[in-house]
């Protein structure tokens, strides 16, 4: 019998784009000898979409806008409670065929309302299997403030940083920018601090500047997190597992804009990536070693990947962040990694999915 894999999809959130090729690439990758596919999309305005619908969504490559906007609560049942699985808005008729039941839910969402622990908590409570991680991992793994105090914790190495809340900052904007200027100085990154495929980031090089990456940064969030700019090459490590996470070879991607901005990461087409990275054999251990030490500092399952910068003037390695769902198309990092380590694409999908049904296992 094929396994029933619930394919989550879109989101609201700025990554919905990004999560529809991470989609695409995944349902078209997924071996149909074993696994029976079920697309569950989401719009931008947080619909959720089943049936035809989902495949819509894709190809318009944005929000599918339906007719019925009070879509009634109906018919999603998980393996587990269906009480809870119902409370799932999806449309209203929508039905998952042979008693609507789904073995495990691939949440493909990344940024808020799905890689953040939202989504995790929603398929917990409806007692089902899912990739990835937990809630815990999740939420932590997109506060990058968060992450930052439990990676110091961890004796992992930071890049110096400073949160303010945003009515602080609206509250003294010369104070905490005089604050900045002495304790960071410029340029600096400034970011909002639940976020990800850099948007709201911007990078500063003067009062002006960073008046401005401040605002922007608020607009997205009601914290913000100031960090030091590195003069850096960055790397991505790849892990994958639970209890005893394996670390890929290490790349490096080399962005086409002044940073790896969104620009640079999905649209130009022009950043460079490098696998296995030109880097001694011993600051590539160093940094698989630090990546497997996040992913059990924050407690992930599943699959994370795992950023540094490498200082250029100084060669200290930093730790930048961990994305607990990164881009998953067939030319990303997280694939190519473990493809490069020996673990095609197809059989990644399938080691994820044992990954998921032994976390649910381990901890009924
Ligand atoms: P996101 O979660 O959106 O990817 P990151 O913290 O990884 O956010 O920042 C995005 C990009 O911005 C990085 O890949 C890097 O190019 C640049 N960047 C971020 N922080 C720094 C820093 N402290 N020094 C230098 N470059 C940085
Ligand atoms: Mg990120
Ligand atoms: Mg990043």
């Amino acid at each position: 019998k094929k396994i029933r894999v619930g394919i989550v999809f879109g989101g609201r959130s700025g990554e919905h784009e990004v999560s529809l090729s991470s989609a695409k690439a995944i349902m078209d990758n997924l071996n149909p000898e074993k696994y029976e596919v079920v697309p569950i999309g989401i719009t931008k305005a947080g619909q959720w979409l089943l049936g035809t619908e989902p495949a819509q969504l894709l190809a318009a490559g944005q929000t599918v806008e339906t007719d019925n906007q009070n879509a009634n609560v109906t018919s999603v049942t998980f393996t587990g409670d269906p009480t809870l699985g119902r409370l799932i808005p999806l449309k209203q008729g929508a039905q998952l065929g042979d008693n609507g039941k789904l073995d495990v839910i691939f949440p493909v969402l990344h940024g808020t309302y799905g890689e953040d622990g939202t989504l995790q908590g929603l398929l917990e409570m409806a007692n089902v299997p899912y990739v990835g991680c937990g809630v815990l991992g999740a939420a932590v793994g997109m506060d990058k403030e968060k992450m930052k105090m439990i990676f110091e914790t961890a004796g992992l190495p930071n890049v110096k940083y400073l949160v303010y809340r945003r009515n602080q900052w609206e509250r003294s904007p010369e104070e905490i920018m005089d604050e900045i200027e002495e304790q960071l100085g410029y340029p600096n990154f400034v970011k909002p601090v639940n976020l990800g495929s850099s948007v709201g980031i911007n990078k500063a090089r003067n009062r002006q500047e960073l008046e401005h990456a401040m605002r922007v940064a608020a607009e997205y969030d009601r914290k913000i997190i100031i960090e030091q700019n590195i003069n850096c090459r960055e790397f991505e490590c790849a892990v994958l597992g639970n209890d005893e996470p394996l670390a890929s070879v290490v790349g490096e991607v080399e962005a086409s804009n002044d940073f790896y901005d969104y620009n640079a990461k999905y649209i130009d087409n022009k950043s460079t990536v490098t696998i296995p990275a030109n880097l001694t054999q011993q600051t590539s251990e160093e940094m698989r070693r630090y990546a497997v030490k996040a992913f059990q500092a924050l407690d992930l399952n599943g699959l994370s990947r795992v950023d540094f910068f490498i200082d250029k003037d100084t060669e200290k390695v930093y730790i930048n962040e961990v994305n607990t769902f990164p881009g998953f198309t067939e030319v990303s990092m997280y694939p190519k990694l473990w493809e490069a380590s020996g673990l095609p694409y197809t059989e990644l999908l399938d080691r994820l999915i044992e990954l998921a049904l032994e976390r649910y296992e381990d901890r009924q």
